[in-house]
């Protein structure tokens, strides 16, 4: 090599379904000085993230921490633990992630039975109830916000049944947690997990992970070890609670970046924050459709921090994306899975979901639309947005 490579990353405005953009003082966090992972500092640190993050899940659950990696990390850690052989597992599959539990599911050696619905609608209860009513289930697990086609799944109805029926309750918590709603204990979830990079809006790199005291217990009655060592909850826990064994170095930077981000959240005021994404949401949704544009998800379930838009005949997918990041620098995500090229997914959490963003997105999409000859209404977009934004 003749030169030696510089790091210059561009600035991006990230709408896609994660990252999200994160504040400065977020990414500023985590060039404060590292700390030794028993340094008493840094244990003050891990339990105060504990302790903002029962907060922000809104839950009293003592077993609650954060696993080292990405949403992925949490998601794993949960079902490998949750699960062992002989275990029956119903899993509502209705997108990519729901998809990703279930084969984690199926690596545990649980007999995994799947449940389904359209990519744009939730899961029906009454699929959940037909399952637990054919035989025993230890878990049911479903995607609270599934990024891959924006919808929202409603969870207390579901819950119920599970109490019924005695199954616990894993609920998929990257996408809404510092977004949405999400009442862990008043709904009765029993393991949750989450993500940094997507409405918590601090890079990725961390989950925090809670379990109710049933959760808790039934991995403590576990015959054989998770079969996941380094995601395994109960030598996590010893290193998150009081004993502080040694298991793995924290992701010391990380978990700066994790406090300085649900601080903020904090700050910020959980319902203050959710009505911000509601606003904006339906505001960007407002503006697709007075454009011209066709929304994906049941009118009736659609998320606000990630919008589904169909592409519009005769326009090729690849040509807008790559315009939109070369000439306004703005990201959006593809379709993943069977709404692969079907459509956009416009994120709008965290520190990107502002005013300016929607405003910014509308007229960048619109220009673009209108350049590959579709008739893009961007007047109407921006005046209807506006006052959705106004209000
Ligand atoms: C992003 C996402 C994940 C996975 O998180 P990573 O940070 O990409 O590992 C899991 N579930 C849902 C619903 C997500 O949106």
């Amino acid at each position: 090599m003749s030169e030696i490579p510089t790091l210059d990353p561009p600035r991006r405005v990230l709408m896609g379904p994660g990252p999200s953009g994160a504040d400065t003082s977020v990414l500023a966090a985590m060039g404060l000085p590292l700390l030794g992972h028993l340094d008493p500092e840094f244990i003050r640190i891990m339990d105060e993230c504990q302790q903002m993050m029962r907060q922000v899940f809104r839950t009293e659950n003592e077993v609650t921490l954060a696993t080292p990696g990405t949403g992925t990390s949490g998601m794993e850690a949960a079902v490998m633990n949750l699960l062992q052989p002989g275990d029956r597992a119903i899993i509502g599959i209705c997108g990519y992630f729901g998809d990703r539990i279930a084969q984690m599911a199926a690596r545990t050696g649980a007999e995994v039975t799947i449940v389904t619905a359209p990519w744009g609608s939730p899961i029906p209860e009454e699929a959940i109830e037909r399952e637990l009513r054919a035989g025993p289930a230890k878990l049911v697990a479903i995607v609270h916000a599934e990024t891959s086609t924006g919808v929202r799944q409603p969870v207390e109805g579901i819950s119920a049944l599970c109490k019924a029926h005695g199954a616990l309750l894993l609920l998929d918590c990257v996408t809404s947690l510092g977004g949405v709603p999400v009442e862990i204990d008043e709904w009765g979830v029993d393991a949750a997990y989450s993500g940094t990079q997507k409405c918590l809006s601090a890079p990725p790199g961390a989950s925090p992970v809670t379990l109710s005291p049933a959760a808790w217990s039934a991995i403590q009655a576990r015959e054989a070890p998770s079969n996941s060592w380094y995601l395994d909850l109960g030598l996590l826990e010893a290193y998150w609670d009081s004993r502080r064994a040694y298991h793995h170095t924290s992701p010391i930077s990380m978990t700066y970046a994790l406090h300085r981000a649900l601080a903020l959240v904090l700050e910020e005021g959980l319902e203050n924050r959710w009505e911000r994404h509601e606003r904006h949401g339906r505001a960007l949704q407002a503006g697709f459709e007075a454009m011209g544009l066709v929304l994906h998800a049941d009118a009736d379930h659609r998320l606000p921090v990630l919008t589904t838009v169909r592409i519009p005949e005769g326009i090729t997918d690849t040509d807008i994306r790559g315009a939109l990041l070369q000439r306004f620098g703005i990201e959006v995500g593809g379709g993943i899975g069977e709404l692969g090229g079907r459509v956009w997914r416009v994120g709008l959490m965290g520190e990107s979901s502002t005013a300016g963003n929607v405003l910014f997105f509308l007229a960048s999409l619109g220009r673009l639309l209108r350049e590959h000859g579709f008739q893009a209404d961007i007047g109407a977009a921006l005046d209807v947005a506006a006052t959705r934004l106004g209000g």
